[in-house]
This record gives C-alpha cells, sequence and structure tokens, in this order.
C-alpha cells in the first residue's frame, strides 16, 4: 500500500485525504492546529455556480464540482440546502464591478430580476447550494476513521527534507519523523512558507476574511449579496444568520479589526438584516493566486494543490479527484 502524507486539515486536504484513502492509498493527515481552523474554518459554505463564473471559472468545472457536493452529501449525510442569491439593486453601487467585470457570466448563469420583499428590484441567481463548513468536516472525519486515515492535529510539518521537490521525509514540529512515498500540500496561505527551502515560490496572496454568527428576530431565507458581504441562513438555526465575506490583503495575520466587524453589520442592516447580539466572530484567510482557481501543481513525488480564494469549499472536490489522478500516476 503506498503511503501519503496530507499536510493541512482544511478543505482540500481533508477531502484529499478521503479521496485518497477510498482509492488504497495509505494516508496520514497532518495538521498544525486542528482541522478546519484556517478559512475552511471560517467561511460561509455558499456553493455557487454564478460567483464562480464571474470570477472566470470554467461552466463545465462547476458543474462538476456542485454534483460532486450533491453526491458527497448523499454518501456522507452532511445537509446541502438548494438556495439563490439576491444581489438588491438599491446596492448597485457595491456591486457594480462584480457586475461589470462578469456581465457576460452572469448572463451565461440562470438570472433574472425580481422584486423581492423588503429588498425591491434584486438580481436573482438560483443556481446555489448551501452547506455547513462544520458539519462537512464533521462527516468526512467520520468517514475518513472508518477509512483508516491516521490524522494528526496540533503537530504540523516544520520542514520537508529532500533534494529539491523529491520529498524524503516530513519533519513535525514535535521532532517526529514521517517518512511518506507521496507528499500532498495543502496548506493554503501557509504553503509558500513550507516550500521555500525547496526553492519553490507560488505567491499566494491571502486575503483575509470573517464571518459573523449573529443572533437575529427574523432570519432570511436566501443569500443576500452585497459584494464583499454576503448574507445566508444558517443551515439548522432559525435564529442565526452568517454574516461573511470581506476581503482585505493580510500576509498571514489573523487579528479581527473590530472595524472591519462594524462595517459588515453595518452593511447587514442597509439591506434590512438586524443582528440582536454578535455570538461568534470567525476569521480566516482565503489563498489566493492571479486566477482564483485551485492550482495543482506536480513535482517529482509531491503533489501542491492551493489558490481556490474564495471558491475553496465549492472547488475542493474536484482538487482532490485530480490529486488522486496525480498520485494514482506516480
Ligand atoms: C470569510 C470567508 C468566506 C468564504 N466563503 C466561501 C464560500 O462561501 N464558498 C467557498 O467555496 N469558499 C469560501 N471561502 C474560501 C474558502 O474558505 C477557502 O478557499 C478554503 O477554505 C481554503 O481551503 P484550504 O484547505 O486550501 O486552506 P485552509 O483552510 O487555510 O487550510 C490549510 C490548513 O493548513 C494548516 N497548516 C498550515 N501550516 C501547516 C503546517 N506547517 N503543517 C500542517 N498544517 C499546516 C492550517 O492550519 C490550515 O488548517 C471563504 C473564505 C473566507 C475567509
Amino acid at each position: 500500500m503506498r503511503r501519503i502524507t496530507v499536510i493541512g486539515g482544511g478543505v482540500v486536504g481533508l477531502t484529499s485525504a478521503l479521496f485518497l484513502a477510498r482509492e488504497g492509498f495509505n494516508v496520514t493527515l497532518v495538521e498544525s492546529g486542528r482541522l478546519f481552523s484556517g478559512a475552511s474554518g471560517a467561511n460561509l459554505g455558499i456553493l455557487s455556480y454564478s460567483l464562480g463564473l464571474v470570477d472566470g471559472l470554467d461552466p463545465s468545472l462547476l458543474r462538476r464540482a456542485l454534483s460532486t457536493h450533491k453526491k458527497l452529501a448523499e454518501e456522507l449525510g452532511h445537509s446541502i440546502k438548494v438556495s439563490e442569491i439576491v444581489v438588491p439593486l438599491t446596492q448597485a453601487k457595491a456591486i457594480i464591478r462584480e457586475l461589470t467585470r462578469g456581465i457576460a457570466a452572469v448572463f451565461r448563469a440562470k438570472y433574472g430580476f425580481k422584486r423581492v420583499e423588503k429588498l425591491g428590484l434584486s438580481l436573482v441567481v438560483d443556481d446555489t447550494l448551501l452547506i455547513d463548513p462544520l458539519e462537512y468536516r464533521d462527516s468526512l472525519v467520520r468517514r475518513i476513521g472508518e477509512l483508516g486515515v491516521n490524522v494528526i492535529e496540533n503537530n504540523g510539518v516544520e520542514k520537508l527534507v529532500g533534494r529539491g521537490s523529491r520529498i524524503t521525509e516530513a519533519i513535525l514540529s514535535n521532532g517526529s519523523v514521517i517518512e511518506s512515498d507521496i507528499y500532498v500540500l495543502a496548506a493554503g496561505p501557509w504553503s509558500d512558507e513550507i516550500l521555500r527551502p525547496q526553492g519553490i515560490e507560488l505567491g499566494v496572496e491571502s486575503l483575509k476574511g470573517y464571518t459573523i454568527l449573529a443572533r437575529v428576530d427574523e432570519n432570511i431565507d436566501r443569500v443576500i449579496g452585497v459584494d464583499p458581504v454576503f448574507m445566508r441562513p444558517h443551515q439548522h438555526r432559525d435564529d442565526i444568520v452568517m454574516i461573511g465575506g470581506y476581503k482585505k490583503p493580510s500576509g498571514l495575520d489573523l487579528e479581527i479589526d473590530e472595524k472591519d466587524i462594524e462595517t459588515m453589520l453595518d452593511t447587514a442592516v442597509k439591506v434590512g438584516v438586524k443582528p440582536l447580539e454578535v455570538l461568534e466572530v470567525r476569521v480566516g484567510l482565503r489563498p489566493c493566486l492571479e486566477e482564483p482557481v485551485t492550482r495543482i501543481i506536480k513535482y517529482d513525488n509531491l503533489i501542491v494543490s492551493t489558490g481556490h480564494c474564495r471558491h475553496g469549499m465549492l472547488l475542493a472536490p474536484q482538487a482532490a479527484d485530480e490529486i488522486v489522478r496525480l498520485a494514482r500516476s506516480m
């Protein structure tokens, strides 16, 4: 059985660990904090065909990603909700850049202008699925447990050892050593740091964002988008709205800036979402490259996957499929 070490327990690493284990690889998943402690645990779980199109992603890739998500949810039992994104035209100023950038794409998507209660005339795109990232994590963790994946948390990779990109061992922060036949690096914005000794520079830029869980009297029944802020109903709680998004170039800084949170809450109020109490603020760094699509690069026995920016939840199963294909060819 060939041994694979997956470095990074975000959505890309965890989904890859599952797909690789299903293919019969002997998988170890190494995470420096807890699984989903990065952007993967701090995101909104919006899987949107149209947002992907606006960002220039390939329509067939997006269709495959959505269909794989539906199959995964059926197989593993986590919930998935069909939804739509409503962009109120009263907020058109905020979305004008998005619309002009992606106008052709938006027109190819299923869209329509409709009068929406309380929001007025709005652009409505109805090809969106919602998942709860933490529920996704838990159902995948259960399955990889059944498949015998070895999960190491709170003990990250300190150093990859080898000649150039032929890796012979991974040294963990507690000094232990893992030897594998193949290594998969899925460490999001931390990927460059880990690859530096190998002389590889991907140029990942981090964009900080937040998800605020707020208690509300009156919830919303679909996603409201006022880019860069999106609001969505909680997957299971009628009294909680998730207000998320926001984009801030940030290096690896994970500080929560109160001013950003206030701006996001103000944006929510502008479209009639009235938070009564902030229950939780999650912060994450989107791993972005020039193109907002997952980049998967193979070097000798090392596969690197990052760069999916604001579509990492959506694209993770497609990234994992490609990682399996490459690993099988090695
Ligand atoms: C506010 C916000 C909202 C978002 N909304 C959406 C959305 O609605 N839909 C969508 O599709 N995407 C969304 N995204 C984007 C999505 O969350 C990311 O693209 C995705 O989570 C990136 O996953 P990843 O596995 O590559 O990286 P990460 O989640 O960052 O995972 C990388 C992991 O590697 C670990 N790590 C780092 N260094 C080491 C090391 N040396 N050794 C071992 N482990 C290490 C980190 O601790 C981390 O857990 C959003 C992002 C944010 C911030």
